[in-house]
C-alpha cells in the first residue's frame, strides 16, 4: 500500500459516502446531459457508477433542472451533487429536491446575505456544501491585491468564504480551488492545506481533450495527492465523463492510494523481443480489470530476461516466439503455448481471487 501520509481533514458525510477523515479518496465526475432530462441523466449516472464513479455532480442551470433532481436523486446509485451558479434560489430548490450535496461558487451568488441564507437552509437539512473557487471568477478585490488569479488569491478567496460559512450552523464544508493552470492549482491547494483542515476536492479545470487533459490532471492532482493533500478528485476532460473515471482510478492506483486492479508491469521491448507484445499487453490489461487483487502482474517480451526483470511481480508471463513462460515471484513455473498464455494467466488470477475470497 501507499507510504503517503495523508493530511488530516475533517470528515464530511455525503449520503452513504465519507469525504475526508480516514476515508479513501473519492472519485467523482459530472454529467453532461441536460439535467432536466432525468432519464438521460440517470442513464449517464448509471454508466459512470458502473465505471467506478462514487459521487456525481449535475448542472442546475434552471428550475426544471432543480425539479428533476427529485427523481434523479431517488434513482441514482451514487450521491448526486447539485452544481449551482448565480442563483441562490436554485440552490434552495436543489436542497428541497433532495440533493446530497451542493456545489456553489460563493462569489457569484449575489452577496453575503444570500450566502448566509443558503447556509442556514443547508444546515437545517444537513446538506453539505462545497465552496468551489475558480481562477476564472475571483473577486475583483483579490485580483487587484495579487495582480491576477494567483495561487495566493485563490487560497485567500477560499479561506475567506470558509471563515464566513464556518461561523454559521453549517459544519459540513468541502473546498476546492481550481485553475486551468496546473501549477496554480497545486500551489493554491498547498497554501490552503497548510491553513485549514477542511476536506479538499481536487481538479485541474478545463484541462482539455484526453491527450492533454490526462497529463494535466495526473500532474496536478497526482502531485497534491503524493503530498497527502486531497480527499476527492475529478479529472476534467473534454470527452465522455466515463473516460474521466478510468484516469482518476489510475492516478489513485499509481500512488497506491486505492487498489482497483493488479498493477501491470510490462517491458518496453527491445531487440531481444520476438513476440507481438503490444496486443498481448493490451489484452492482459483488459483481463486484469476483472481481478481486484492487490498484486503485480508482469508481461515481458522475452524469456531470457523477463522473469528476472520482473522479480517483484507476483505473477507474470514472458512471451517468446512460439511459447511463453509463466512465472511467479520471478521463478519460472511452466511453459505455455503462445496462444494459451492469457488463458493460463487468467487461471492463475482466478485461483488467487478465490483464495482471497476464502480468507476474507
Ligand atoms: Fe528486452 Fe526482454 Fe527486457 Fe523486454 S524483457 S526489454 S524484450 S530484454
Amino acid at each position: 500500500m501507499s507510504a503517503i501520509r495523508r493530511r488530516e481533514s475533517h470528515p464530511v458525510q455525503v449520503g452513504s459516502l465519507t469525504i475526508g477523515g480516514t476515508a479513501p479518496v473519492v472519485i467523482q465526475s459530472m454529467t453532461n446531459t441536460k439535467t432536466a432530462d432525468s432519464a438521460a441523466t440517470l442513464v449517464q449516472i448509471a454508466a459512470l457508477a458502473e465505471a467506478g464513479c462514487e459521487m456525481v455532480r449535475v448542472a442546475i442551470p434552471d428550475r426544471e433542472a432543480a425539479a428533476a433532481l427529485r427523481v434523479i436523486n431517488a434513482k441514482s446509485p451514487i450521491p448526486v451533487v447539485a452544481d449551482i451558479h448565480f442563483d441562490v434560489e436554485l440552490a434552495m430548490l436543489a436542497i428541497e429536491h433532495g440533493a446530497a450535496k451542493i456545489r456553489i461558487n460563493p462569489g457569484n451568488l449575489g452577496g453575503k446575505e444570500k450566502l448566509l441564507a443558503l447556509a442556514e437552509k443547508a444546515a437545517e437539512r444537513a446538506v453539505p456544501v462545497r465552496i468551489g473557487v475558480n481562477a476564472g471568477s475571483l473577486e475583483r478585490s483579490l485580483l487587484k491585491k495579487y495582480g491576477g488569479p494567483t495561487p495566493e488569491a485563490l487560497a485567500e478567496s477560499a479561506l475567506n468564504y470558509l471563515a464566513i460559512l464556518e461561523k454559521t450552523e453549517l459544519k459540513n464544508l468541502v473546498v476546492s480551488m481550481k485553475a486551468s493552470d496546473v501549477y496554480t492549482t497545486i500551489a493554491a491547494n498547498r497554501i490552503f492545506a497548510a491553513k485549514s483542515n477542511a476536506p479538499l476536492h481536487l481538479g485541474v479545470t478545463e484541462a482539455g481533450p484526453p491527450e492533454v487533459g490526462i497529463i494535466k490532471g495526473a500532474v496536478g492532482i497526482g502531485t497534491l495527492l503524493a503530498e497527502g493533500i486531497g480527499d476527492t478528485i475529478r479529472v476534467s476532460l473534454t470527452a465522455s465523463p466515463v473516460e474521466e473515471i478510468g484516469v482518476a482510478r489510475q492516478i489513485l492506483q499509481a500512488l497506491g492510494l486505492r487498489i482497483f486492479t493488479p498493477e501491470l508491469i510490462s517491458c518496453p521491448t527491445c531487440g531481444r523481443c520476438e513476440a507481438d507484445l503490444v496486443p498481448l499487453v493490451k489484452a492482459a490489461a483488459k483481463l486484469l480489470d476483472n481481478y481486484p487483487l492487490p498484486i503485480r502482474v508482469a508481461v515481458m517480451g522475452c524469456a531470457v530476461n523477463g522473469p528476472g526483470e520482473a522479480r517483484e511481480a507476483d505473477l507474470g508471463i514472458s512471451a517468446g516466439r512460439k511459447q511463453g513462460i509463466l512465472f511467479r515471484h520471478g521463478k519460472v513455473i511452466r511453459t505455455v503455448d503462445q496462444d494459451y498464455l492469457l488463458e493460463a494467466l487468467e487461471k492463475e488470477l482466478a485461483g488467487l481471487l478465490a483464495s482471497q475470497e476464502q480468507s476474507s
